[in-house]
């Protein structure tokens, strides 16, 4: 009797979401340079496209995924992430939750209220002191589609398995998308942040062990940093673990610990830091980590592991475990 009545409200909780959800695919024919050119494009109601946005506050479009938009400029950069309610970062701090990022098509739209609080959040561009002409003419910063310059690393995220090799699979969940996911977010969030971040597979590709690690030596990696799912016969294990290499446990152990730290943010509990002999981790130089962002295994863990929040989540709390040990 009880699950049945759990079952009711689950229901109904699901007929209130897909009401909220349908009010928010009114859309409206896009005037503006939001697709591209020729093609009008639909978007949804009270929001701009990420470009437009960028044109707005002065900052040029400068990456664009099917997940997330980054804009910027000299010293600024905003990024967008579209998701259920979405989120978005000014220089790296997340901006008070606003909901309503979302993608239609290849394009993120982001609400047009959020303009006043994205300016408020920004830096100002440095000016030099101009002599002599006045009164000083005012220039709109200029739109800026180059890459931000990139002064750290090269650091190496390997996200684990791929094609062939799909990992754990439980729950309706399968490791080599969730870590490929996780895996671009870090990626996209480290070059925001200048760091030289290089992906061992950026798609759902096999790649050998022996060769993610290779790449870390060829590029002289300053971090190696594997990403993966875990599964256990016992389905009460959950929580996210640390693995550095059985042998140079010393030489990682203070990158371990900032991703450990950085990671509780996230509410995953930890598992600790364990040495193992990994074959990807033995055979990279730098230091190294594989991180197991929790349990595929347990219902709990699965249902996080699946969620757009805790990827976000657990990739901002990797990106600045790496930019952390990398500037300090
Ligand atoms: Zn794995």
């Amino acid at each position: 009797m009880k699950k049945n009545g759990l079952w009711r409200l689950a229901m109904a909780a699901v007929f209130v979401m897909s009401a909220v959800l349908g009010g928010c695919d009114q859309v409206q024919v896009d005037a503006g340079a939001a697709g591209p050119i020729g093609s009008p494009t639909v978007r949804p109601q009270g929001t701009i496209s990420a470009a437009q946005m960028g044109a707005r506050l002065g900052l040029g479009l400068q990456k664009s995924s099917a997940h997330s938009a980054t804009l910027g400029n000299q010293v600024n950069t905003v990024m967008f992430f579209a998701d259920p309610g979405g989120v978005a970062y000014v220089n790296g701090v997340k901006i008070s939750p606003q909901g309503g990022i979302m993608r239609v098509g290849r394009v993120i739209y982001v609400p047009q209220s959020m303009e006043q609080q994205i300016r408020a959040s920004l830096r100002a561009i440095p000016r030099p002191p101009v002599r002599g002409a006045s009164p000083v003419r005012v220039v709109h910063a200029t739109p800026t589609s180059s890459e931000p310059v990139l002064k750290y690393g090269p650091v190496i995220v390997d996200p684990g398995h791929g094609g062939k090799d799909p990992g754990a699979g439980h729950n309706g969940c399968t490791e080599k998308t969730i870590v490929l996911e996780v895996a671009r977010m870090v990626t996209e969030m480290l070059r925001a942040s200048g760091v030289d971040a290089r992906m061992t597979r950026s798609d759902d590709t096999f790649v050998e062990l022996n060769d993610r690690a290779a790449k870390a030596r060829q590029v002289r990696a300053k971090l190696f940093i594997s990403i993966h799912c875990d599964a256990a016969a016992n389905r009460g294990a959950r929580g996210f673990t640390i693995y550095t290499p059985e042998t140079r446990r010393r030489q990682s152990s203070a990158f371990a610990a900032a991703i450990e730290k950085a990671m509780l943010g996230t509410n995953m509990s930890s598992r600790g830091v364990r040495g193992a002999d990994f074959r990807v981790l033995m055979r990279t130089t730098c230091p190294a980590v594989l991180l197991e962002l929790g349990y595929l295994t347990n219902r709990y863990d699965a249902r996080r592991l699946a969620s757009r929040s805790y990827q976000i989540a657990s990739a901002r709390a990797i990106a600045n475990a790496v930019t952390a040990h990398l500037t300090k």
